[in-house]
């Protein structure tokens, strides 16, 4: 077993890693990180008062009544390229990442 790694037209050997936690406790929801990822694998929650983790309509400015809190997730993993662009904008270090062995 090796870590995936791809070759760059460089020549250089390039190592993914990717997403595989985010803490939710120090997540503020500023979602920056959601803004930089191209691969549509983030999306904003809301945290009710029960601990319960609601959609967030974007475009619905209203429904923060049902939420006490912004998070983000990750709501599709599988789509990561592991390009850690999410990591470098997060001011609270939520993110941690990993490379795949095959
Ligand atoms: S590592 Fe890249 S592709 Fe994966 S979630 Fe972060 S920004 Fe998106
Ligand atoms: S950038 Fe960090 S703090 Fe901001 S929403 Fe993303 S994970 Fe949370």
């Amino acid at each position: 077993m090796a870590a995936f790694s791809v070759t760059l037209p460089s020549g250089e050997i390039w190592t993914p890693k990717f997403v595989s936690s985010l803490n939710q406790d120090t997540c503020i929801g500023c979602a920056r990180c959601v803004k930089v990822c191209a691969n549509d694998v983030l999306q904003l929650a809301g945290i009710t008062e029960d601990g319960d983790i609601v959609v967030v309509d974007p475009d619905n400015e209203d429904d923060d009544e049902e939420y006490e809190r912004k998070v983000m997730t990750i709501s599709r993993q599988v789509n990561c390229v592991g390009c850690q662009a999410c990591s470098k904008v997060c001011p609270k270090k939520c993110y941690t990442h990993a490379p795949v062995e095959v």
